[in-house]
Parts: structure tokens; C-alpha cells; sequence
């Protein structure tokens, strides 16, 4: 498993669980999107009825699964959970979607991964709350309409640009998470630390708030392995020692970068020399599948200013050289 990926593993999603916050006002940081969708779920309790669908954007644990639990934590009401990989046929889709409730929120995460088909009877059921379940096979199958209850569907994705534009327009709103600053991740350490029962001292928890990626789930991870490391290492406390002596075994560098990204950074700069290469040859070279090079390592880089995209592929910036401690190429153009 890796340290900072962005994805959370089965032997994890309890520990994560433990620290969701429950209500908005818990929810730290992205206060543009907070703030829209407090309005959106007012609105909504103001008229007496299940909210708007909402669309949910950005690199993974930022806080979407957390943000859908909200929204139906607000909304007094239950919230099904799926995920666009989960819904191979129309058929799965058809069987959630009849079995909803008034009001109930429907989440399917990583929506641009859902099959076409089920893609096409989504739309009907989020814009006119109906799904044609279709009886027979061939010339002689038949749609039989179906009403459903009012429902509010909440999606997730890493990649909103591969989101039909049909069915994106179908979300009355979306909320763009961006990565975090240090002082939000602070925030979110200081307060795991304190429902967890670790004890912490300030400049331990701020050393673990830069170098967690801008994200919160990679940050409560540190936070963990830090942890471990004071028990076992240690004094018990994290300290700005014991921070900084489990963040190098587990190999997270000043700027959070982990293995993967420097990885990365080595094959553009020691390979390419320094690009543009194509974004399958870096995943190739680095041996990891694209969209985790995409969804995970890239976003990150490119908002630290370590690579960009260029129209005949990625490219390092200066910096990128100079955190792999190499000379500049001469006459280097990036
Ligand atoms: P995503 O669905 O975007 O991958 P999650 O919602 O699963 O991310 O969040 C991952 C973890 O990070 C959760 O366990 C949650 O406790 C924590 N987290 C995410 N956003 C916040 C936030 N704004 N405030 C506090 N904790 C957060």
C-alpha cells in the first residue's frame, strides 16, 4: 500500500470512519464549497424537499465520500452508497435506483467510471425521477416506466472532464475541492489527534501538515504512522523529532512527496531529460496504471509547481530539478 495515495484501503476505512466529521460545521476548510452547499441544503429545508443533485470534483481524499455523508447527516435522511465501477449493467443501476426512498441520497462514487448504458437511464431518473425498466428481449422487449420518489443523487469524480457532458448538466450543482493549505490540515490534525487520544505538541503536527499532500485522508494517515513511531521509537508525544524521524522512514520528503511522485520526477528528468514526454510513458516507466499517475500524482505535482502540461506532453519545471538536487540542462526552456 502506498503511504500518501490518495485511495483508502479496506483495513483502513474503519479508521477513516472513526474521524468523518458528521455535520458541515465540522467539515474543515474549502470554505467556497461549505458555504454553497449550505445554501443548497437550506434551500432545500426551506422548501421541504430533497436538495438539488449535487457533483463532487477533485483528486482523491479531499473529502467527497465525507461531504455525501453530510449532505444526508443534514437532511435527516439515509444515504446508499455505490460507485461508477460497481454499476456494470443498466440493470444494477435500475435495481438501486427503484429501491430508493423519499429523500434518500443516492452517492455513486467515481461516477466516470459507470457504463455507458446505466449512464443514459441515470439521466431520465435524475431529471424526470423515472426509469424504464425494460421487459423481454429483442424486437419484442418492452419499457415499462417506473416512477421513483424524489431522491437526490450525489456523485463523485477525479476526472470531471470525462463526465458526459449530458449528464453533467444534470447536477444542479457542483463543488470543485481543491487541495488544502497547511493551516486546514493543521486543523484537521489537531483535531484527529485530540479523538484519537494523542498526545501531540504543535510544531510535530505542523512538520506532519506540510508534507501530507494537501489532503486531509494522507494526512490522518502520517498521523498514524507517526504515532507508531513515538510508541515504539519514541517518547510516546509527537514532537517535531518524532515527526520528522517516521516521516523519513516512511520516505515522505520536505514537499510530502512520496515514492510515486518522485518517481515520476525521476523518469521526466534522468529518462527524458526533463520532457515533454506523454503521460502513458511516465506511467509505463514508473510501472504504475496511468490514471493513478493521472488522478493522484499529477495534480499534486503540477500545484507544486513541479511539472506541467504541455500540449506535447508533461513537462519538469526548474524546480523539479532542483528538489532532485540535478543540474539544469542548459538552455533548458521549462
Ligand atoms: P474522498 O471521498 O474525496 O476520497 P473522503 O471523504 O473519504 O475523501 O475523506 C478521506 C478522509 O479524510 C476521511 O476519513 C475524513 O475523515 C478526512 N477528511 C476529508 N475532508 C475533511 C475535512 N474537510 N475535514 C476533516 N476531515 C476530512
Amino acid at each position: 500500500e502506498r503511504l500518501v495515495s490518495g485511495r483508502a484501503e479496506t483495513a483502513e476505512r474503519d479508521a477513516e470512519a472513526a474521524l468523518r466529521p458528521k455535520g458541515l460545521q465540522d467539515f474543515i476548510g474549502q470554505p467556497q464549497v461549505r458555504e454553497q452547499l449550505s445554501l443548497v441544503l437550506d434551500a432545500a429545508k426551506a422548501r421541504n424537499r430533497a436538495p438539488d443533485h449535487v457533483l463532487l470534483s477533485g483528486p482523491p481524499g479531499l473529502g467527497k465520500t465525507t461531504l455525501a455523508m453530510i449532505i444526508a447527516h443534514e437532511m435527516q435522511t439515509s444515504l446508499r452508497v455505490t460507485s461508477g465501477p460497481a454499476v456494470q449493467h443498466a440493470g444494477d443501476l435500475a435495481a438501486i435506483l427503484s429501491s430508493l426512498e423519499e429523500g434518500e441520497v443516492l452517492f455513486i462514487d467515481e461516477i466516470h467510471r459507470m457504463a455507458r448504458a446505466a449512464e443514459e437511464m441515470l439521466y431520465v431518473a435524475m431529471e424526470d425521477f423515472r426509469v424504464d425498466v425494460i421487459v423481454g428481449k429483442g424486437p419484442g422487449a418492452t419499457a415499462i416506466p417506473l416512477d421513483l420518489p424524489q431522491f437526490t443523487m450525489v456523485g463523485a469524480t477525479t476526472r470531471s472532464g470525462l463526465l458526459p457532458a449530458p449528464l453533467r448538466d444534470r447536477f444542479g450543482f457542483t463543488g470543485l475541492l481543491d487541495f488544502y493549505s497547511s493551516n486546514d490540515l493543521l486543523t484537521v490534525l489537531k483535531r484527529s489527534a485530540h479523538m484519537l487520544g494523542i498526545e501531540a505538541e504543535l510544531a510535530g503536527l505542523k512538520e506532519i501538515s506540510t508534507r501530507s499532500r494537501g489532503t486531509p485522508r494522507v494526512a490522518n494517515r502520517l498521523l498514524r504512522r507517526v504515532r507508531d513511531w513515538a510508541q515504539v521509537r519514541g517518547t510516546g508525544i509527537i514532537d517535531e523529532a518524532a515527526a520528522l524521524s517516521a516521516l523519513k522512514v516512511y520516505e515522505v520528503d520536505e514537499l510530502g512527496l512520496d515514492r510515486l511522485d518522485r518517481s515520476v520526477l525521476q523518469v521526466l528528468c534522468k529518462r527524458f531529460g526533463g520532457g515533454p514526454v506523454g503521460l502513458g510513458t511516465i506511467a509505463v516507466s514508473v510501472g504504475e496504471e496511468a490514471d493513478t499517475v493521472e488522478t493522484v500524482s499529477e495534480p499534486y505535482l503540477v500545484r507544486e509547481g513541479l511539472i506541467s502540461r504541455t500540449p506535447r506532453g508533461r513537462v519538469a519545471t526548474s524546480a523539479a530539478w532542483k528538489h532532485l538536487g540535478m543540474q539544469i540542462p542548459a538552455n533548458y526552456e521549462f
